[in-house]
């Protein structure tokens, strides 16, 4: 008997795009558990002809999300295996995932395609090799299989050069033919399949106005008052529609109809409910109307991964070491995953959340708390868990792009934003371990701060400055003054004007900074309060001597964010405690 093995990997992708096309919060949830169930699927099947690496398989506490990743990668060890298993599940991982026809399962297979690899090996010294083959092999395989003929070409898309006014609302490319709005279909059959897909009784109730309002009123308090409506209104067809809580959602209603009726009973009972537990709304432009989406995604890694990186120590870097480092690393992150999906529970929902990528939705006003929880779990159950395996000094990081977005602005933008804020900050110089915030007005502006991770508490800081004594008009001056010596971000300082007006920008700033306290009496305090400021502020002038140029960019959209998000923060004192979980460097 032959003593071969195999490494094999099972993907199905692209994830990503698909559980992004979305209209509604919940189709990213939707798509998310219908991903998951399909690799759990997967390795329930194979389990027992199987050795999974990664993901983890061992049990987790504490699961409350999908955190299951869109690959499997295995050994099989007894010399043998059959063919036949691989071809069925090819053939068959959707059958007991989704309930549909055969045309629009064949279809859905098209968009969520499953490859897999199987390459054998005999020598566990080769582990890294076969690995770095398997990983070359299967992104050969995805790239060069011909799209089948059926796409595009079946009785789901309408026909080539035909008028789309009847396109579905998620997709834009199929067919509506399902859910039927306002006397027009909405849907195609395959974006009905995650509409309709069933998941927790909470998510399927939620939308981005809930998340607008975790600001004012807690997260459980909102549940309780939608459980309460559950039972009232079992007869009735309307249903309370909580962007109706902001009353021009009310406003926008065809006037005294049967819905808007609704709505406005709904809307009374809602803030009766929160006036009965403490809450105090006088106004409606207290209500908050923006909300925050986090998203994440580890830096480098497929090379971490595959032994190629630097940071991993050498012994770990080839053979059966890596594989122990493989299954050490899935089981961290699954962990780790698993860990942050539940703290932010309370005040926000995690899509996915597998350790090494994650996007969510929070509060506005819990923003800091779920950055501090995230960092907090990621420095304990990622690096110091695997201290062992890295270098000294080196650490497993990862590149934030958080969004701030009206909850009526299109999920779809934001979701692209975010994205492109999240390439944007990978794509920096120093593109490891930052951060994007990104600002979304309600006209569709957008201002972006970039920030290293581990200066994410300055923005809380200027917050807390801001809520203090200082006013945010110093930015404003800084943005008139200056483009009347020269022309910012844009052409390059001759190497004289350079030092020159590097210096006259600092100065400026610490001027503009001393004016803006001016209702601070104590002087004493007052110097020190703005030398503090700016040389928090001094650190977002970017300066680049090489093509001497300097910008105020970054550090205007830094006041811009915070200035906003300041009256969320009334209570908190993060400059009182600044000094302490500060970690690495
Ligand atoms: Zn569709």
């Amino acid at each position: 008997m032959t003593n071969k093995k195999y490494l094999g990997i099972i993907t199905v992708s692209p994830v990503q795009s698909y559980i992004e096309q979305a209209e509604e919060v919940k189709d990213l949830y939707k798509g998310s558990k219908i991903i998951s169930n399909i690799i759990q699927n997967i390795i329930n099947k194979l389990k027992d002809k199987i050795n999974v690496i990664y993901p983890n398989t061992e049990k987790i506490e504490n699961i409350t999300v999908n955190n299951i990743p869109n690959k499997i990668v295995f050994t099989i060890e007894n010399g043998k295996f059959d063919k036949s298993t691989f071809k069925n599940i090819e053939n068959n991982y959707l059958n007991e995932v989704i309930n549909s026809n055969e045309l629009v399962k064949e279809e859905l297979k098209e968009i969520l395609k499953l490859t897999y690899i199987l390459v054998p090996y005999e020598n566990e010294e080769n582990y890294k090799e076969i690995y770095s083959k398997a990983v070359y092999y299967l992104d050969g395989i995805k790239k060069y299989t011909p799209i089948k003929q059926i796409e595009k070409n079946n009785e789901l898309y309408n026909k080539k050069g035909t008028r789309s006014s009847n396109n579905c609302v998620i997709c834009g490319e199929r067919i509506a033919t399902k859910l039927k709005s306002e006397g027009k279909y909405q849907l195609c059959e395959i974006c009905n399949i995650k509409r309709e897909y069933e998941v927790h009784d909470e998510l399927n109730n939620i939308s981005l106005s809930d998340y607008a309002l975790y600001s004012n009123f807690e997260k459980k308090d909102i549940q309780d008052f939608k459980d309460s409506l559950k039972d009232k209104n079992k007869n009735n067809s309307n249903k309370f529609d909580i962007q109706c809580v902001f009353p021009e959602t009310i406003d926008n209603l065809p006037k005294e109809s049967k819905e808007q009726t609704f709505q406005k009973k709904c809307r009374n009972e809602f803030l009766d409910h929160m006036r009965k537990k403490g809450y105090e709304v006088k106004e409606d432009s207290e209500l908050c109307r923006y909300y925050a989406m986090i998203m994440f995604d580890g830096d480098n890694m497929g090379k971490i991964i595959s032994g190629n990186s630097s940071i991993l120590k050498d012994e770990y870097r080839k053979g059966v070491n890596l594989k122990e480092f493989q299954k050490k690393l899935s089981k961290a992150q699954s962990e780790f995953g698993a860990n942050v999906s539940t703290g932010i529970l309370p005040y926000g929902n995690a899509v996915y959340s597998g350790g090494d990528d994650f996007l969510g939705f929070v509060g506005l006003k819990y923003l800091k708390e779920a950055i501090e929880q995230i960092e907090e779990n990621h420095y304990t159950g990622i690096n110091e868990k695997l201290s062992n395996y890295l270098n000294k000094n080196e650490k497993i990081t990862k590149s934030y792009s958080i969004v701030i977005a009206h909850h009526k602005t299109p999920l779809k933008k934001v979701l692209r934003i975010g994205r492109e804020s999240l390439a944007l900050c990978k794509n920096r110089e120093d593109s490891k371990d930052g951060m994007c915030i990104t600002y979304i007005t309600g006209s569709g502006n957008l201002n972006r701060v970039f920030l290293k991770n581990k200066n994410y508490k300055d923005i809380f800081k200027l917050i807390y400055h801001l809520n203090n004594g200082l006013s945010s008009k110093f930015i404003t001056n800084l943005e008139v003054e200056f483009p009347k010596f020269f022309d910012m971000g844009n052409t390059s300082l001759t190497d004289v004007e350079y030092p020159k007006i590097s210096q006259m920008t600092n100065y400026e700033l610490k001027r503009l900074i001393g004016r803006s306290l001016s209702n601070l009496n104590n002087s004493d305090d007052k110097e020190l309060i703005k030398m503090e400021i700016y040389t928090l502020l001094n650190n977002y002038i970017d300066k680049n001597s090489n093509n001497r140029k300097i910008s105020i960019e970054n550090l205007a959209n830094l006041v811009y964010i915070a200035d906003k998000l300041k009256k969320y923060y009334k209570e908190d004192d993060t400059n009182n405690n600044n000094n302490e979980n500060q970690r690495g460097e």
